[in-house]
């Protein structure tokens, strides 16, 4: 476990000086981030947010030659398409907006012959972001084609249920554009169409006595939000459910935290329920947090609630991960803390994701440099990389809006 994490040895809490002043750092730039004026704090992290993005574009774009080799949102431009846009909402520097475009436009072709029909490793994502970018633009001709182009991806019967190749990936990318767009752009009946199918592979795959849902990915039942239950669930708790079907998401949630195990952590799968290691948005407690928070909205109980504070403290102590990214890394673990602070309001889950986000900003390149964190696989991507940590950097800029990228609506 200690090969994976860096010992959390942060303060519970540190009270934010209301004036920025030197008399608080003992000489610890990590403790001075932590205890400045979040005004203050917050103009850093746009600051380092748009430099990171400067780099992001020159790395992923600028020096391929302009080339989408790898297309995807999770380890491609189609990433760096997603951050320009965001860094566009922040700053409204039209310039990203057009370059966001450029590079969807580029993924577009690239796509082409993708059987993928998901958000973040697929077409749909690219059709959908160009269909957002285009409206802020005011391209008609390239809305149209986005969107009609949008309505010829259909998941087959070979497709899988989870987020990252499956059904539930798509259906968010539906969700998505409704999102943006106005419910509607993509019919209900096509929501609901795709949701049903989801529910009834998860039923005809449960076992009695076990889970109402349960899925397999290649041969695996996995309970992570990239390939398993969490995943699921989260998306097809943003659909309008029958009450059926959202008693079946509900006892799945609860079947999740009834067989966690005793640290407050998840099992990876169904069939692994004793390696109690891995604390990741794609497998573990970050992710389930996410899912719970959701239920949280939809469902109110106070179980959904306890567990996911139960979650998050797992999070907290064993998060602060030797990685950058959003899917494996310490960015996306910070999420928990932002979602927790806007489901609650109370300020210690919004300094549990600044220090999070505090330590990337005092330490990531200085550790990535000396060996003792890793840069990600694709160094710049959205999901595995600095992609990941620009968008959290953006992100605490407004951290009541701030949403898990390509995950949380
Ligand atoms: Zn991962």
């Amino acid at each position: 476990m200690a090969d994976r994490c860096f010992p959390n040895v942060l303060p519970d809490f540190v009270t934010e000086e209301q004036e920025e002043e030197d008399k608080v750092t003992n000489g610890d730039s990590l403790m001075k981030l932590l205890s400045m004026p979040y005004t203050s704090i917050s103009k850093q992290f746009q600051r380092s947010g748009l430099d990171l993005k400067e780099t992001i574009v020159m790395e992923t774009w600028g020096l391929s030659g302009q080339i989408a080799q790898d297309f995807t949102l999770y380890s491609g431009i189609l990433g760096t398409a997603l951050l320009l846009f965001k860094s566009y909402q922040v700053t409204s520097n039209k310039s990203d907006l057009f370059l966001c475009f450029e590079i969807v436009k580029a993924c577009d072709s690239a796509s082409l012959a993708s059987r993928d029909v998901t958000f973040i490793c697929g077409r749909a994502g690219v059709c959908a972001l160009g269909a957002v970018a285009a409206t802020h633009l005011n391209d008609k001709a390239l809305l149209n084609h986005y969107l009609s182009q949008f309505r010829e991806i259909k998941p087959s019967r070979t497709h899988p249920d989870e987020l990252l190749y499956g059904r539930s990936g798509f259906l968010w990318a539906c969700l998505f554009l409704n999102t943006h767009m106005g419910q509607g752009t993509v019919p209900n009946t096509t929501i609901r169409a795709v949701a049903s199918e989801i529910i009834k592979n998860g039923r005809a795959f449960a076992k009695k006595g076990g889970s109402p849902l349960m899925y397999e990915w290649y041969g695996e039942r996995y309970w992570g939000a990239a390939h398993g239950l969490a995943g699921i669930m989260h998306v097809l708790l943003d659909v309008e459910l029958k009450p059926d079907e959202f008693e079946d998401v509900k006892g799945t949630l609860k079947y999740m935290i009834n067989n966690r195990f005793p640290s407050g952590n998840y099992p990876t799968t169904e069939e692994d329920r004793k390696r109690d290691v891995l604390v990741h948005w794609c497998h573990g407690a970050s992710g389930i947090a996410l899912t719970l928070v959701k239920a949280v909205k939809i469902f109110g109980d106070k179980e959904f609630l306890e567990a996911a504070i139960s979650a998050a403290e797992v999070v907290w102590h064993r998060g602060l991960l030797k990685r950058v990214g959003i899917c494996h890394g310490i960015s996306g673990n910070a999420y928990v803390f932002l979602s927790l602070y806007q489901i609650t309001g109370n300020i210690e889950f919004l300094y549990k994701a600044k220090a999070f986000a505090c330590f990337l900003l005092d330490r990531a390149h200085k550790l990535i440099s000396a060996g003792e964190m890793h840069g990600g696989d694709s160094s710049y991507s959205m999901f595995e990389g600095m992609g990941g940590m620009a968008y959290l950097f953006l992100d605490m800029t407004d951290p009541s809006n701030a949403r898990f990228p390509a995950y949380e609506l």
